[in-house]
C-alpha cells in the first residue's frame, strides 16, 4: 500500500518514517500528479500559513480539495488547520472538515507541551494512553455537520475531530513512537 504526505513543508519526513514502520511506502507529495492513485494523505505539522501559500503557488488547492472528497486526508497541527472550514484567519485553507480551530491557542513556542490522553478508540480492550506532543498547537473550537469530536484534554477542549474519511490532530502522532493513530489512518484509508 502507498499513501502520500504532503510535502511542501513542515514535519513530513517523521510521518514517512512511521509508514515504513508500518511497511506502508510513503509517496511525497507536491504537486497535483502526485496524488494520482493514492487512498490516502497525510498533511504534517509545520506552519499552516507557508503550507498554504506554497499549495497556492504549486495549484495543488483544487486538486486537494477534489482528493479530500473522496479519499482519506489526516491533518496533523498545521495540517489540521489547512483543513479546516475556519481558522479565524486571513490564510488559504481547504474548507474540507467542518471544524473551527484556533491557532496557537495554548501560546507560544515555549508553552508547548506533552500529556497522555486516554484514547480507547485506538485499541481494543488496551487503555494504553496516547502520548501527545503540543507544539504552538490549535483547539479545534467547536465541531459542526458531520465532523465529530474525538478526543479531548482533561478540561474539555478538543483536539481530534473526524468527519467521515477526514481527521484532524491537533497534536503530533508523528513525534512519537506510538504508531497507534497512524494505524487509525491507516483503517480510515480502506473503509
Ligand atoms: N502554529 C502553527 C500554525 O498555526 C502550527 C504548529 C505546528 O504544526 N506544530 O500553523
Amino acid at each position: 500500500m502507498e499513501i502520500g504526505v504532503l510535502a511542501l513543508q513542515g514535519d513530513f519526513l517523521e510521518h514517512c518514517q512511521i509508514l515504513q514502520a508500518l511497511d506502508v511506502s510513503p509517496r511525497l507529495v507536491k504537486l497535483p500528479r502526485d496524488l494520482s492513485g493514492l487512498k490516502g494523505l497525510i498533511i504534517p505539522g509545520g506552519e499552516s500559513t507557508t503550507i498554504g501559500k506554497l499549495a497556492v503557488a504549486f495549484n495543488m488547492i483544487e486538486p486537494l480539495r477534489l482528493f479530500g472528497q473522496t479519499q482519506a486526508v489526516w491533518g496533523t497541527c498545521a495540517g489540521a488547520i489547512f483543513l479546516s472550514k475556519d481558522a479565524k484567519s486571513d490564510q488559504p485553507l481547504l474548507n474540507l472538515m467542518d471544524i473551527e480551530v484556533e491557532r496557537n491557542a495554548f501560546g507560544r513556542q515555549v508553552d508547548s507541551f506533552e500529556i497522555d490522553l486516554q484514547a480507547p478508540f485506538l485499541d481494543k480492550g488496551n487503555h494504553k494512553p496516547f502520548h501527545a506532543v503540543f507544539i504552538r498547537a490549535p483547539i479545534i473550537k467547536s465541531v459542526n455537520g458531520r465532523a465529530q469530536n474525538l478526543l479531548m484534554l482533561p478540561d474539555g477542549r478538543i483536539v481530534a475531530a473526524r468527519q467521515d474519511k477526514l481527521l484532524a490532530t491537533s497534536f503530533h502522532p508523528e513525534l512519537t513512537v506510538d504508531i497507534r493513530f497512524h494505524q487509525f489512518f491507516l483503517e480510515m484509508t480502506k473503509s
